[in-house]
């Protein structure tokens, strides 16, 4: 009885773990909407696209809100982001200006967070919901370390956790030709450009992955930046077949979080914006493999260069 006991324990001990899945939370950044126009019926298509096919793929997601897009039409911004409060979706702090702490200094970054957090908590009480998350403009933390620890203490202060971004794969940087495409009825070019999307998001998806493993030497849980954009609003069946067809889950940001990579202390400023396996490179001492990481395609970030009218 006891030598069965023995072994049995023996065998629980060195029993493999079945294999982790490894998860990916898709984060939504700009809401209420990134977008070449503020047609408010584009903007609601856009949103309703978005909304329907997360509910149809059941693919947990967080959105973050500027609070300056649809200043000048509250109503509306009001009804674009209860369509995600309704939809069950969580809403974070992207900031109220989308402004970058390089450039405004860390106190007038802080009291831009703040006003994002006053129109985030009015919009929210009606659910019961507070803001739990603060997603940082460009990524950027703040040009010093002081600056970054004194935005830090602001966000733990009132409640937040910052939320860190692990997958790139610029759809910013295509949103915006896919909009003019669109807006112009161009079925070929939207087709086009949807296509150079999607195959560069498996060129990042896999980049990304790959460096993670051979930085941490396991696969840890993934956080990606996407935006509230038409592309993703036409491409989201898409995604979720590549994510799954890599074995990636989609979870909740909470749970992707868990992952013990996230404790990774930072111990270096970084002013330049850079994803979080590039800040866990420098705090480990270890030089990221950029072999396989492409550029998006030029065609694409001139085309951007020439619409993205803002400063
Ligand atoms: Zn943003």
């Amino acid at each position: 009885m006891i030598r069965w006991a023995a072994i049995l324990i023996l065998f629980l001990i060195a029993a493999p773990h079945p294999a982790a899945a490894e998860r990916v939370a898709l984060t939504f950044d700009d809401l209420p909407t990134l977008s070449l126009s503020e047609d408010p019926a584009y903007a609601t298509t856009t949103t309703r696209r978005l909304l329907a096919d997360l509910r149809r793929e059941r693919l947990p997601a967080i959105g973050f809100v500027v609070g300056d897009k649809f200043e000048d039409t509250p109503a509306v911004r009001a009804a674009l982001l209860g369509r995600w409060i309704r939809a069950g979706v969580e809403l974070g702090n992207h900031t109220y200006s989308h402004g970058s702490p390089n450039k405004m200094g860390a106190e007038a970054y802080i009291a831009d967070i703040a006003r994002d957090d006053a129109l985030l908590r009015q919009i929210l009480a009606p659910a019961h919901r507070t803001p739990r998350w603060f997603r940082h403009p460009y990524l950027e933390t703040g040009p010093t370390l002081a600056d970054q620890r004194r935005i830090e203490a602001w966000l733990a202060a009132n409640g937040y956790r910052i939320a860190p971004v692990t997958v790139v794969n610029s759809d910013d940087q295509f949103a915006l030709p896919y909009d003019e495409a669109i807006l112009k009825g161009d079925r070929g070019a939207a087709a086009a450009i949807q296509g150079e999307y999607l195959a560069y998001t498996a060129i990042c998806l896999d980049w990304y992955r790959k460096a993670a493993l051979e930085l941490l030497g396991r696969r840890p849980d993934l956080v990606m930046l996407l935006h509230a954009s038409r592309l993703n609003a036409d491409s989201l069946g898409d995604l979720a077949a590549m994510l799954r067809t890599r074995g990636l889950t989609p979870s909740p940001l909470d749970v992707v979080m868990r992952d013990p990579a996230y404790a990774i202390a930072e111990v270096q400023a970084d002013a330049n914006g850079d994803d979080w396996l590039e800040r866990w490179s420098v705090t480990l001492k270890k030089d990221l493999d950029w072999t396989g990481f492409q550029d998006p395609p030029a065609d694409v970030v001139a085309a951007t260069a020439r619409l993205d009218t803002e400063p």
